[in-house]
């Protein structure tokens, strides 16, 4: 309890409270930079209350006043201060909120995270709650000197680090706060202007109240046209309709340091029944990889808390660059909770509707400009689909294919397409040059072909495949029933045996067809799913580290095509020439191989020995 000594009134933090202050100093030693978030937006609270005293009519004569945050350092003096032209305290105050509350809070914080705080992940997001007892981490005396908008007198707080704190009266005459920092040993490194000036931007940049900065020892103003370092009215408070697409633009350089204009932007901007504002840029990706790192920052009535909470902004949309303003966060909770909250997950699935919503808007509204941006935003948007059920079943409308034609379907325009000559069947390739001889086949025959040639592409149709009547066949894996022209193809027992021969695979097998293409003799076939089993085995091995991730080649099947005059050549010679039936068949099998894949080394040796061969017989 504090005793009155004449004037000055002299106390100590009590028995069990003692212990605060070597815990504070040691507590949160990664993070000690938020004693300049507490103490500004303390500040900030300060003037703001002060503004709405004098909105209700509480107080006359302040209708044009202008708040100011004045933050400044010097490294001489060791000292940082942080003062403000808010409410201020009276002495009663000073004990009831600086002695009492704060301390008690902080307090209740520290006993509440001690665990926690070790371990970075398991932490509360941002360490709010720690309020103004934080400046003791970087200190081993605070002052505060504080005038209260009342009549009452200014008075003087001065505590040590070892919890006796000294009050006194003070002849300020200003109304508001002036909390000064003895910087220790531990804080030095905030007595570079530079750096605290650095922290002061990152975590301040769009608090309400005007801040400005001084480094007192070069005994001028940071900039001489006295600007404040903070934007006060930051963009996702402003209505969307009233917003430019260059002030989208411009925030988005200002913000995110990025010069590049953003793809486009969603402006959040809900009030009921959750309260949460913000903006997410899908930032335009210089390479294909590059859109996989995004920043979205999280505040908290405009006071910054962290990047990239994955607790409260779905993983997938850790992908975009943006702003998100939670008022109604629960911050002094630890992660864990974020993690179960009710609330999280409500913001989480508002956004996610929000973001499929844009997307749908502009494939539905701006076609042409929308196809221009698919490829810089189907990674995103595939990925997204496959984390998320919801995202997927909004955005699948939306979501288009190139076709090796150039153009552009949708699911549901290719399967509507192609319902007379195959029913839920979608044919892609993976590569328009290398499977180029199977797709011409679909193309002679009007069948369209889509290019899926992403990793994502391919596990994006699968969950298409699990969630709709819809089969995927690569063009190299099936003989579409349109490629067939009528009539029964027969076996061709001698000439099974004779490719066999060929491959030196005994268990070749050999399957007959009548194709409506004449010119193509035989292809491989290699099953859709054991293709895909095949590619999965190489992915996991490479995400395994497997330098060299090769496997055994699938089993394919050998079509034989009997509208091809080769192969009835090859069949009418076959009883009477056997040698040269077998040489035209191996030259054969070899360009179908090629055109299937690319030939080993041996492969590729013997092919050319007998392509001169077959030219010395010209
Ligand atoms: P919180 O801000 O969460 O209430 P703090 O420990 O940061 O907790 O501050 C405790 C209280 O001290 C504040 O609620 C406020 O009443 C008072 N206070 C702190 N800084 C100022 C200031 N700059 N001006 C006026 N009052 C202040």
């Amino acid at each position: 309890m504090p005793e009155n000594n004449e004037k000055n009134i002299k106390g100590g933090i009590s028995v069990e409270t003692a212990n605060i202050f070597p815990v504070i100093k040691k507590w949160l030693y990664s993070e000690k930079e938020i004693f300049v978030r507490e103490l500004v937006s303390n500040a900030c609270d300060a003037a703001t209350k002060m503004k709405r005293l004098s909105s209700l009519g509480e107080v006359k004569g302040l209708e044009d006043e202008k708040y100011r945050i004045d933050v400044s350092v010097s490294k001489n003096l060791r000292t940082i201060t942080v003062k403000d032209n808010g409410i201020g305290m009276s002495e009663a105050e000073v004990e009831k909120y600086i002695c009492q509350m704060a301390l008690s809070g902080a307090l209740d914080f520290i006993e509440k995270y001690e665990g926690e705080a070790q371990n970075a992940n398991n932490g509360i997001i941002g360490h709010f709650g720690l309020g103004f007892y934080s400046a003791f981490m970087v200190s081993d005396r605070v002052d505060v000197i504080t005038k209260s908008y009342t009549d009452a007198p200014a008075v003087k707080w001065s505590c040590s680090e070892a919890g006796e704190y000294e009050m006194s009266e003070d002849n300020r005459e200003e109304r508001g706060t002036e909390i000064i920092l003895y910087v220790n040993d531990e804080g030095k490194e905030y007595l570079n202007a530079y750096k605290l000036k650095e922290v002061l931007e990152k975590y301040c940049a769009f608090m309400p109240v005007e801040i400005y900065f001084t480094d007192e020892d070069t005994d001028k103003k940071e900039d001489e046209a006295e600007a404040p370092i903070n934007d006060t009215t930051p963009l996702w408070l402003k209505n969307p309709s009233d917003c430019t697409k260059e002030e989208y633009t411009e925030f988005y350089r200002k913000v995110f340091n990025d010069y590049r204009e953003p793809l486009f932007y969603i402006h959040l901007n809900v009030d009921y029944p959750l309260n949460f504002k913000g903006i997410l840029y899908f930032p335009k990706p210089s390479h294909e990889y590059d859109s996989l790192e995004g920043q979205v920052k999280l505040y908290y009535n405009q006071v910054y808390v962290a990047d990239n909470i994955k607790e409260v902004i779905p993983e997938f949309l850790l992908l975009l660059k943006g702003v998100l303003d939670c008022p109604e966060l629960p911050l002094n909770v630890s992660r864990s909770y974020l993690q179960n909250s009710g609330y999280v997950s409500k913001i989480s699935s508002h956004i996610v509707k929000k973001v499929a919503d844009k997307i749908n808007s502009l494939f539905n509204t701006q076609r042409e400009e929308f196809e221009k941006l698919w490829r810089d935003i189907k990674t995103f948007v595939e990925y997204g689909a496959l984390r998320d059920r919801k995202f997927f079943d909004r955005i699948l409308p939306s979501v288009i294919w190139e076709k090796t034609s150039g153009e552009y379907v949708t699911l549901e325009d290719y399967l509507d397409g192609a319902k007379e000559k195959h029913e839920n069947t979608v044919y892609y390739t993976t590569d328009k040059v290398s499977q180029a001889q199977y797709v011409s086949m679909f193309e002679n025959e009007g069948i369209d072909v889509v290019i899926l040639d992403t990793v994502i592409e391919n596990q994006f149709i699968t969950l298409i495949e699990n969630e709709k009547k819809v089969k995927f066949i690569r063009v190299d894996s099936d003989v579409a029933g349109s490629l067939k022209a009528d009539g029964e193809a027969g076996d061709e027992p001698a000439l099974t045996e004779l490719m066999r021969k060929i491959s030196a695979k005994e268990k070749l097998e050999v399957k007959y067809e009548l194709l409506k293409d004449t010119s193509t003799p035989a292809l491989l076939n290699i099953s859709e799913e054991a293709r895909r089993m095949e590619d999965m085995m190489r992915m996991y091995r490479i995400s395994m580290g497997d330098e060299s991730p090769i496997l055994p080649e699938s089993e394919y099947t050998l079509v034989i095509n009997k509208s091809s005059s080769l192969i009835k050549h090859i069949i009418d010679i076959l009883p009477t020439d056997v040698a040269r039936a077998e040489r035209i068949a191996r030259q054969m099998y070899s360009l179908a191989l090629l055109s299937q894949r690319r030939l080993t080394a041996e492969e590729l040796k013997s092919f050319l020995a007998q392509s001169y061969e077959v030219l010395e017989k010209l």
